[in-house]
C-alpha cells in the first residue's frame, strides 16, 4: 500500500497517480504509451503476437493496484491464459507465454488504469479533490454538511483538505458530491443564511477558486491555475480582474502584466536611443 509515502519517480504511476510532469516521469508515460501503441498495431494483423509488450502493459497495470485476477475480469480474459501470461505453467514447468491470442492481447491492451479500473485503497494526488471541496464550500457549503453527505467525521473531512494524496475512494466520493452539488443553492438545502455567509466569507478569504473558474477536463491537473475571469493569464487577465471586482488579481494575470510592460517599456527604449544617436 502506497499510503502517502513518496513514490519512485520515473514511472508511469507516479506520472499518472501523483501527476508529476518531471523528466523521467514523462519519459516513463511516453514509454507505456509507446508500448501499448506499438503492441496493439502489431495485433491487428499477426495470427499470435508476441506476448512480451502485453506482458509489460500488464505488469505497468499491476503496479497499479490492479491485481491480475482482477485485470483478468475486467478484460474479459480467462484467469487461466493471464496466469499462463504471467508465470508460465508451474506443473507443467512451462514458461510465461512467448506468444499469446491477438484477441486476448487486445483485450489486456484496452484495459488502463482509469479512475474506475484503480483499487480504492490505492492513494493518488489529491489536487482534484481539494479544489472541488474548496469550490463548494466557497459555493456556501459548511465543511460539516459535506462531511456529513460523505459520511466522515469533521476531523477526517479536514484531513481531506490538507493532504497531499487521498485514496481513489476518495477522490470517487468527492466527484459525486461535486456532480450533486455544483449548481445547487446550500440554502435550498437546510443551510441557514448565516453559515452560508459565514462559509462563503472564510473560502474568499484563504482565496479559494469557485465552481466557475474550473474546467471538468483540467481541475485535477496540478498544473492548471483556475481562471476566475474567463481571462486570466492573458493580457486582458488583470483589467478583467478590476472590472469583475475579483481581488486581487491572480498570479497568472500578475506576471502578465508584468510582462506586457516590460515589452512597452522595451519598444519605448528603442526610438529614445536612436535618437541620441
Ligand atoms: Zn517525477
Ligand atoms: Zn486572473
Amino acid at each position: 500500500m502506497a499510503g502517502v509515502s513518496e513514490r519512485e519517480h520515473g514511472t508511469y504511476v507516479k506520472y499518472k497517480l501523483d501527476g508529476c510532469r518531471c523528466y523521467p516521469c514523462c519519459f516513463a508515460d511516453s514509454e507505456y504509451r509507446r508500448n501499448r501503441e506499438r503492441a496493439i498495431a502489431y495485433g491487428t494483423w499477426q495470427p499470435f503476437v508476441d506476448a512480451e509488450p502485453v506482458r509489460a502493459h500488464v505488469r505497468s497495470l499491476m503496479e497499479f493496484g490492479i491485481g491480475w485476477k482482477r485485470l483478468a475480469a475486467l478484460a474479459g480474459v480467462p484467469t487461466g491464459a493471464m496466469s499462463k501470461l504471467l508465470y508460465g505453467d508451474q506443473r507443467r514447468n512451462m514458461a510465461p507465454s512467448k506468444q499469446i491470442r491477438p484477441r486476448t492481447a487486445a483485450a489486456l491492451l484496452a484495459v488502463e488504469p482509469s479512475l474506475e479500473n484503480l483499487g480504492s485503497v490505492v492513494a493518488v494526488d489529491a489536487t482534484g479533490t481539494r479544489r472541488r471541496l474548496q469550490a463548494l464550500i466557497r459555493a456556501g457549503w459548511p465543511k460539516a454538511q459535506l462531511a456529513k453527505r460523505m459520511g466522515m467525521l469533521p476531523s477526517n473531512f479536514g484531513d481531506v483538505l490538507t493532504r497531499p494524496q487521498v485514496t481513489v475512494r476518495t477522490v470517487r466520493a468527492v466527484m459525486r458530491l461535486y456532480d450533486e452539488l455544483w449548481q445547487a443553492d446550500p440554502r435550498e438545502h437546510g443551510v441557514d443564511n448565516q453559515a452560508y455567509s459565514r462559509t462563503v466569507n472564510y473560502a474568499s478569504k484563504l482565496g479559494w477558486a469557485p465552481v466557475g473558474a474550473w474546467d471538468d477536463d483540467t481541475i485535477d491537473d496540478p498544473a492548471t491555475v483556475p481562471d476566475w475571469t474567463g481571462k486570466c493569464g492573458t493580457s486582458d487577465g488583470y483589467d478583467a480582474h478590476y472590472n469583475m471586482r475579483i481581488l486581487p488579481a491572480c498570479r497568472p494575470c500578475r506576471d502578465a502584466r508584468a510582462a506586457h510592460r516590460r515589452e512597452r517599456r522595451r519598444a519605448g527604449r528603442v526610438p529614445r536611443m536612436a535618437e541620441a544617436a
